[in-house]
């Protein structure tokens, strides 16, 4: 860890740089994001340092590895690879689709008539005990908001009835791979096991398979992007990382709003764990958005397969 925050703390100049030219906000509070985001940006050197091998079974929970400087990063990557073979696959099918995701994994109507004064809210690295799962939901019940939660498959095998507990009141399951590793190191075979064994653990426990997959600390690259999409899921990072995950945020709920809100805007896909004091905030922050006119976007809306009209057949 001492190493990770050395490396990022030197690649936060450059991104703090990058952040500015990219027109995202470098403000004291995207210190901590920038940091995370650097882990994308750098990520050969810094993901290479912090090596998977303390990243086990046990405890992956670290941390995601957000946020706002995500723009410059996954812009590029995504650029080039734009070659469409989705499975079709769409178990949604009879919801209208309203939303499409763009390449910096924001959420954009796709009709006119449709607002963007919207956000997508995500809870990342469960299901790992009832309180926290029942208390966001009553919350997102109490709003009647919808959201994402994407597990990994360890935690999904602990506790069943967790993930059932998810899907029963009516939320979504996203994949996080089974075991919260940084795929971009991996194989093809091992990371397409790391995505393939949490879609048959969660078929198998709540009859559906995720069309969401969300890497573990925002690290995929073209590979694990392929695989991703042959499985006929929705490849996404993330555009507001609330900083639950970095320690400057823990036990700190008031600090998780204070970073949603700064960094939002419209179509926000919005990054939250499972953590208590993501849970105790959520009240709150969910309120917040909605005085500042803000909807909820339920996942079932989102295009799987948004089209980005380059060569459509
Ligand atoms: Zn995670």
């Amino acid at each position: 860890m001492t190493t990770l925050y050395k490396t990022t703390k030197t690649a936060t100049a450059i991104i703090i740089a990058l952040g500015i030219l990219s027109g995202c906000a470098a403000s004291p509070q995207d210190k901590a994001s920038n940091e995370e985001s650097s882990k994308l940006t750098t990520d050969s050197q810094s993901a290479n340092e912090t090596s998977n091998k303390n990243v086990n079974n046990k405890k992956p929970d670290k941390e995601e590895h957000p946020a706002a400087g995500t723009e410059t990063n996954n812009g590029t990557e995504n650029a080039g690879s734009n070659k469409d073979t989705p499975t079709s696959d769409n178990k949604e099918a009879a919801v209208k689709k309203l939303y499409r995701i763009n390449k910096v994994y924001r959420f954009e109507p796709i009709s006119k008539e449709t607002s963007n004064k919207v956000v997508l809210l995500t809870f990342d690295d469960g299901p790992k005990e009832d309180k926290m799962i029942s208390g966001l939901l009553d919350t997102l019940d109490k709003h009647k908001a919808k959201a994402i939660f994407f597990v990994n498959g360890y935690r999904v095998k602990k506790h069943p009835e967790l993930l059932k507990k998810i899907a029963d009141r009516g939320q979504t399951i996203g994949n996080h791979s089974w075991d919260h590793i940084d795929l971009k190191k991996e194989t093809a075979a091992v990371v397409q096991k790391q995505v393939d064994d949490v879609q048959t653990l969660v078929k198998e426990t709540i009859g559906t398979a995720p069309l969401f997959f969300r890497p573990p600390f925002g690290s995929g690259g073209d590979t694990v992007k392929e695989i991703v999409k042959k499985d006929g899921m929705l490849f996404m990072t993330w555009s507001n990382g609330s900083l639950d995950w970095d320690k400057s945020t823990k036990n700190k709920p008031d600090l998780v709003i204070k970073n949603v809100l700064d960094q939002l805007h419209p179509g926000a896909n919005i990054l939250m764990h499972e953590l208590p004091w993501t849970v105790e905030a959520l009240d709150t922050l969910l309120t917040k958005l909605e005085q500042k006119g803000y909807g909820f976007i339920d996942p079932a809306t989102i295009d799987v397969e948004p089209s980005q009209p380059k060569s459509a057949k």
